[in-house]
């Protein structure tokens, strides 16, 4: 199906052409007609899958073709918002529109935390009319009397699960006090939980609902493999897996900001280049720590949640879950980062002991069990506990089980779905798009068929 067929201006097919893109990924096919005719949309999509196209492309035709409301304002008002959780996700929202804007005249900037007001200020002076921002400096602009909201078409939350967790709601309830009652607005979510369920029947008319992914589903081309190890371990495990595995950029997770910051230090130490990426840094050390990984000056990025949240990074192969995330839906945006727009990737986990819990928990969400296997040579000295996961229709999860504890030989007491492996390395895998490629040859490949519950 062409783009064009979605009703889809000339101008943005054309600008999407030239992206490359040579059909409408499900969400865009979905979204992109709705939103041409004005309805409110309650969006479920996981990430990568084109969802920035899809609420862009539309919202750029219905600004160039609507006029635009004059204000008695002094300042330019603008006429589509889209609110992101975080800096890097508003820079890519704001690149997107860029690109698919690029024959059309509309003017976009970007507004968020850590830089300097004056060239903000400068740009909203000159006029706006798609503004993409992060609630704090929004509202940062708002007090200082630099923004006009009163006349916003377009309304879009993105990664509006992601605002809840942050706290963003009090500040996105402040915006919406500001925008006039009559608009489209459009909210996109990974997750659809009560609460941004909640959030719709009080944002949404009418909406029509579009949910291109089974709740909560992981991308169906990553690969996803659990490594039971010791805590104390984990970094020269870490270190391990991608001295020895193909040379592919890497994202790393760590709960903590100073852990992101330790770790990096540890994979420099052991010859890997690595850079953090984390809230406590500056904008620029941000910024310049994810280009670096981009144009693959780093191979490492070693991230916390909220920081990687939304990062769209071409053809990454592999992410590993350093420390397991402690909201389980966490798991699922972290692994979105590979697999990305119809390509293959890797998740890893290091799970230690302590874990256990948090891996039950992902495990419930998903509703299956992640194949498991031992590394050769970082045996644990505890095994994970092993625990039978709810699917649908089945029985509740159970309390899990208790297992022999400080074995000096892991294997003895392993769970049943645990199996020792040499290093994986990841081209070599079979994958689901490649089901020709022998099995037996790669010390991942017989894990998929083998694995059980950790
Ligand atoms: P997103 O889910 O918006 O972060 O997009 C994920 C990736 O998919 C980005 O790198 C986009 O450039 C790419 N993409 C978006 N739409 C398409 C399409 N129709 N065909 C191929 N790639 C696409």
């Amino acid at each position: 199906m062409p783009f064009s067929s979605l009703g889809l201006a000339d101008n943005l097919a054309r600008a999407v052409a030239a992206q490359g893109y040579t059909a409408p990924t499900p969400i865009q096919a979905k979204t992109i007609p709705l939103v041409l005719a004005g309805r409110d949309l309650l969006a479920s999509a996981q990430t990568g899958t084109g969802k920035t196209a899809a609420f862009t492309l539309p919202l750029l035709q219905r600004l160039q073709t609507s006029v635009p409301a004059h204000g008695a304002s002094r300042l330019q008002p603008v006429r589509a918002l889209v609110l992101t959780p975080t800096r890097e996700l508003a820079a890519q929202v704001t690149e997107s529109a860029r690109r698919y804007g690029r024959h059309a005249s509309i003017r976009s900037t970007v507004l968020v935390g850590g830089v300097s007001l004056k060239p903000q200020c400068d740009a909203l002076r000159r006029g706006v009319d798609l503004l993409i921002a992060t609630p704090g400096r929004l509202l940062d602009h708002v007090s200082q009397r630099h923004v006009d909201l009163s006349h916003v078409e377009i309304l879009v939350l993105d990664e509006a699960d992601r605002m809840l967790d942050m706290g963003f709601i009090p500040a996105i309830r402040r915006i919406l006090a500001l925008l006039p009652r009559q608009r489209q607005n459009l909210l996109f979510s990974a997750t659809l939980p009560d609460t941004i369920r909640q959030l719709a029947t009080e944002l949404l008319r009418d909406p029509v609902t579009v949910d291109v992914a089974p709740r909560n589903a992981t991308a169906d081309l990553v690969r996803q493999q659990v490594h039971p190890v010791d805590h104390a371990r984990k970094s020269e495990l870490l270190a391990h897996l991608l001295h020895t595995g193909e040379p592919g950029q890497t994202l790393v997770f760590t709960r903590t900001k100073h852990g992101a910051d330790r770790l990096t230090r540890q994979l420099e130490r052991a010859g890997l280049r690595a850079a953090a990426l984390h809230g406590n840094k500056s904008q620029s050390a941000r910024t310049r720590a994810l280009d670096d990984f981009k144009q693959g000056h780093v191979r490492v990025l070693v991230a916390t949640d909220i920081a990687a949240r939304g990062l769209d990074i071409a053809q990454l192969p592999l992410v590993v879950n350093y420390e397991l995330p402690h909201v389980p839906e966490d798991y699922v945006h972290r692994i979105g980062r590979t697999g990305r727009a119809g390509r293959d990737g890797l998740a890893l986990s290091l799970v230690c002991e302590d874990e256990a819990p948090r891996l039950h928990a992902i495990q419930r969400l998903l509703g299956r069990a992640l194949p498991s296997a031992v590394v050769d040579g970082f045996a644990p000295s505890r095994t994970l506990r092993s625990t039978p996961v709810a699917t649908p229709g089945s029985a509740r999860a159970q309390t899990p089980a208790s297992h022999p504890r400080g074995s000096a030989n892991a294997n003895a007491a392993r769970p049943a779905g645990d199996r020792t492996i040499r290093t994986p390395r990841t081209p070599a895998a079979p994958t689901r798009r490649n089901p020709t490629r022998p099995r037996s040859h790669s010390p991942v490949s017989h894990l998929a068929k083998s694995g059980g519950p950790t």
